[in-house]
């Protein structure tokens, strides 16, 4: 509607795909759980970021999503609070392993993951564990043991882990790319691709990216299904 295009033209949004809905404008709209609500309110959170107003509703909907969007926009909470909804839509034992899986180029960025899982995940009972290389593998495979929800992994270690069996991906169905490009730049694309293997076809996929070269644009359309694209700012 009018009110959609305007605030996307005020934001720079632009979406590309088939019937996608309108941004939400404000935190009361999402529907998000009160205890998530108060986490954001307690955390000085005016609105939504552009990326999380216009991805939150896509991907409570269940679509694949494809966003482009420079850091610091808020692409964390973006693709995390609707993989809590998830969570709970679907219910699964974590001791059977995971429901939402984050790929993540650094263990920098992978624990800083962590930590906003924790914080605005600890409310509804949702637990995460982070897998990265430089550190001993034993204290990570115990976290997997005692089952969690979301696990956030670099490539590379998620990689030894599995080679471990020590994690199974069967129970995925909420797979996130993030900074997808970082991580094709940094080499990881042949850990990505044994990692796609292990999980059902039958997911929910969203992939972040601050660029869209072709690299990215190929695992794109390789891994996910009919994915809906958010672009914020100026994109090439
Ligand atoms: P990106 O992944 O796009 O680089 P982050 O998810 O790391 O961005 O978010 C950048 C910063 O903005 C973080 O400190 C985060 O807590 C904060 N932030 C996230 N959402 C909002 C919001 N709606 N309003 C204000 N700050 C936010
Ligand atoms: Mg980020």
């Amino acid at each position: 509607g009018p009110s959609a295009d305007a605030y996307r033209r005020q934001n720079e949004i632009t979406v590309i795909g088939d019937n996608v809905p309108p941004p939400f404008t404000s935190f009361e709209s999402t529907g998000f759980p009160p205890e998530v609500l108060r986490v954001v309110r307690g955390a000085g959170f005016k609105a939504p970021t552009p990326i999380q107003a216009q991805s939150w509703p896509i991907a409570l909907r269940s679509h694949d999503i494809v966003a482009v969007a420079k850091t610091g926009s808020g692409k964390t909470l973006g693709y995390l609070l609707p993989g809590f909804m998830h969570i709970k839509r679907t219910g699964k034992n974590p001791k059977m392993g995971p429901t939402v899986l984050v790929l993540s180029p650094t263990r920098e960025l992978a624990t800083q993951i962590q930590d906003e899982a924790e914080k605005f995940g600890q409310s509804s009972k949702i637990s995460c564990t982070c897998l990265y290389g430089g550190a001993q593998k034993g204290p990570q495979i115990r976290d997997l043991e005692q089952g969690v929800h979301i696990v956030v992994a670099t490539p590379g270690r998620l990689n030894d882990i599995m080679e471990m069996g020590k994690i199974s991906l069967n129970q995925v169905s909420y797979l996130v790319l993030d900074e997808a490009d970082r991580m094709l730049d940094m080499g990881f694309e042949p850990q990505i691709r044994k990692i796609l293997k292990e999980i059902p076809t039958r997911r929910q996929t969203l992939m972040y990216t601050a660029t869209w070269p072709k690299g990215v644009r190929n695992i794109a359309s390789e891994f996910l299904n009919k994915p809906v694209q958010v672009n914020i700012g100026r994109t090439d």
